[in-house]
This record gives C-alpha cells, sequence and structure tokens, in this order.
C-alpha cells in the first residue's frame, strides 16, 4: 500500500536555544520547569487549536536522562534498567499518576531465546481514570527497555525508545491536567527487544478485562526523522481509525503518514508485528502505531540524545497525543466498529 501523504512544510525551530541540565545531575522530577520553550512562533497553514501543548523542555529532558549513559542502554537485568525504572517511577508519581487499580509493577518472568537466560521482567502500570466511560480503558505503550551494552559499546536507544517513554510522561501531564472521558492506561512496557515479552506478559495476565480495552496506541521510535515524517500504522487493518488519523494528519505541523501494516508490502516494511501493539492486534484489540522510518542510528550505537530531531520530536509528540484525545472522543465508536478478530503470525520486533 502506497503512503497517505499530506505535506506539511518542516520548519526547522532553535527550541534547544536553552541548553539542557546535564543528565546525570537531573533528580526525577526535581527541576519544576515554568519557562519552557513554546512553539507560537513556528510558521503553519494547518490549524492549531486542536493540537495539545507539550513541554518541550520537559519532554526533551526525559528523552536525554533515559537514553544517559548512565542508564547503561536499559538491558534487561541490568542496574541500567533499574535506574530507567526509578526514573519512570519518580516521575508518575511527580505527576500524579494513580497505579492502575493499586498495582505499579506487572512482573513477569520469561527465557530469552536467544541467549537462553531466564530474566525477570517488569511493566510499569498508572491510569486516568474516565469521567464518562470509567470501564472501558485506552491503553498507551511504550517499551523502556533497549540493548544494553554490546562489545563495551553503550546503545542508548534513544529513539528506540527513549521516545515513546517521554511521550508517555508528556501525556501523563496532559491527562493530569485534563482528566479523559474513557479511562486511560499508561503502560510502560519491558524487555520489547526481547521478544515483544512485556506487551505478552500485559496481553496474558491483563490487569484490566481484554474486551474493555477500547484501542492501544503504541509508541515505539517517535523522534528522529530528518524529513520531518511519522507513520501511524494500522489503518489497513482498523480502517474506521482512518479518520482520526487523518485528522491529525491536517492538524499537524509534521508528515503523518499511514502504511506499513500491509501483508503485501516486501519483507521488513509490514510493521503489524513488529512492536508492542502486536500482542493486542492479536486479541482483535484495534491498535495503532506511532512510529519512524528505519534510520542509521536503528538498533546502532549512534542512537544518541544527539542524534535525535528536536524540533521534529516535539511536533510528533503533540500529534500522538492529539490522535490520543481523539480515540478519547470518539471510544464508543471504536468499541462499536471492533470486530476483535485474531490475527496469527508472527513477526521481527523493532
Ligand atoms: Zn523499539
Amino acid at each position: 500500500m502506497t503512503p497517505r501523504r499530506f505535506l506539511r512544510p518542516f520548519v526547522a525551530l532553535s527550541l534547544l536555544a536553552v541548553p539542557l541540565a546535564a543528565a546525570g545531575t537531573v533528580l526525577p522530577g526535581a527541576t519544576p520547569v515554568d519557562d519552557a520553550p513554546r512553539v507560537a512562533g513556528w510558521q503553519s497553514s494547518a490549524p492549531q487549536s486542536d493540537l495539545p501543548e507539550v513541554d518541550a523542555q520537559e519532554l526533551l529532558r526525559d528523552l536525554e536522562i533515559l537514553a544517559h549513559d548512565s542508564m547503561e542502554g536499559r538491558r534487561p537485568g541490568t542496574p541500567g534498567i533499574e535506574r530507567a525504572r526509578s526514573f519512570i517511577l519518580a516521575s508518575l508519581d511527580d505527576r500524579g499518576v494513580a497505579p492502575l487499580h493499586g498495582e505499579r509493577f506487572q512482573s513477569f518472568e520469561f527465557q530469552n531465546r536467544r541467549d537462553g537466560q531466564n530474566y525477570v521482567g517488569h511493566n510499569l502500570l498508572g491510569w486516568f481514570q474516565g469521567t464518562e466511560h470509567p470501564d472501558s480503558y485506552i491503553v498507551l505503550t511504550a517499551h523502556y527497555d533497549h540493548l544494553g551494552v554490546v562489545n563495551d559499546q553503550i546503545y542508548n536507544g534513544a529513539d528506540d525508545n527513549a521516545s515513546g517513554v517521554a511521550v508517555l510522561l508528556a501525556a501523563a501531564r496532559h491527562f493530569a491536567a485534563n482528566p479523559p472521558a474513557h479511562s486511560v492506561v499508561l503502560a510502560f512496557l519491558d524487555a520489547e527487544e526481547m521478544g515483544l515479552q512485556g506487551a505478552r506478559a500485559f496481553v496474558a495476565d491483563a490487569p484490566i478485562p481484554l474486551e474493555s480495552i477500547v484501542m492501544n496506541i503504541n509508541l515505539d521510535m517517535v523522534s528522529r526523522s530528518e524529513v520531518g515524517e511519522i507513520y501511524a500504522a494500522g489503518t489497513y487493518h482498523y480502517p474506521f481509525l482512518l479518520p482520526l488519523v487523518e485528522e491529525v494528519m491536517e492538524a499537524s505541523r509534521i508528515t503523518v503518514l499511514t502504511g506499513h501494516d500491509s501483508p503485501d508490502l516486501p519483507p521488513g516494511q509490514d510493521w503489524t508485528m513488529a512492536s508492542d501493539h502486536a500482542p493486542f492486534h492479536q486479541q482483535g484489540i484495534p491498535f495503532i502505531y506511532f512510529g519512524v522510518e528505519d534510520h542509521a542510528g536503528y538498533h546502532d550505537p549512534s542512537d544518541t540524545f544527539e542524534n535525535i530531531t528536536p524540533d521534529f520530536f516535539v511536533e510528533s509528540a503533540r500529534s500522538i497525543l492529539h490522535f490520543v484525545t481523539l480515540a478519547d472522543r470518539d471510544g464508543q465508536m471504536i468499541l462499536e466498529r471492533s470486530e476483535r478478530e485474531t490475527a496469527v503470525s508472527v513477526g521481527q520486533s523493532r
């Protein structure tokens, strides 16, 4: 399927004139940001009224911390991923995100096929109770693990996937100030790089009834695109979500594309099974997966904070949050249109 393109001018901004605090010295949640740069000067013909605001400085700082060398590439079972967990947990507390029905952790055991070792993974869970439909849940997911240290090289995983985690933390800020109509779950998933283990555990031992899940919105690699493009994959399987994605396309200041989700694509180009949305899709739960095209930093030590495209990332976060608000607005329609059929194929993870 050819991607649909709604071209928007991508105008670079010097958002980062304000130097970010050195990640190693920032305690989680310790720095209230009152002077965050705003993007009001952005030149665009797109209507802006629907776009949620994002604290750009905080968003970038969160990514920088999670991708810092001290996190050692966030490999499951290492002190580095413990530090990442501590940072996420402190950020959730700081932003007033309640544990999901009293549970902050979903721990699970699995065997990594590549090294034959057994691991314990920990998903981190929070939620905002819906004001109108508290028993229906929009589940936002982003994996916080990455590849760790290989041959003495740190794989920082800035785009993959400190970026998605930072957007989930921005969603926490947003919904703390703007309570959703449907309940919104924030699920920070572990061990995606070892085979979508955290997402599999979430679905297999679901902390909420699967039939009550409106949809999954998965974020994995959302901060790096020199050409200002992000994909919203999933409308091939769930075409009733296309009008929502088109609303985001029209309001966004970056280029939002559909595609990467149909079985007739060349090997590796169908992302249907490529990240944590797959176990939800296998249960027939609708998904939209936000992610950028593969780039030079993909599963490479050069996937660092310095190499993301910050202006793009801020707009990517706003567009993703915009989609989440539309899913909340149309949640009852999505529940009615979902056919909940089961897909079965399995592919390689991103
Ligand atoms: Zn990833």
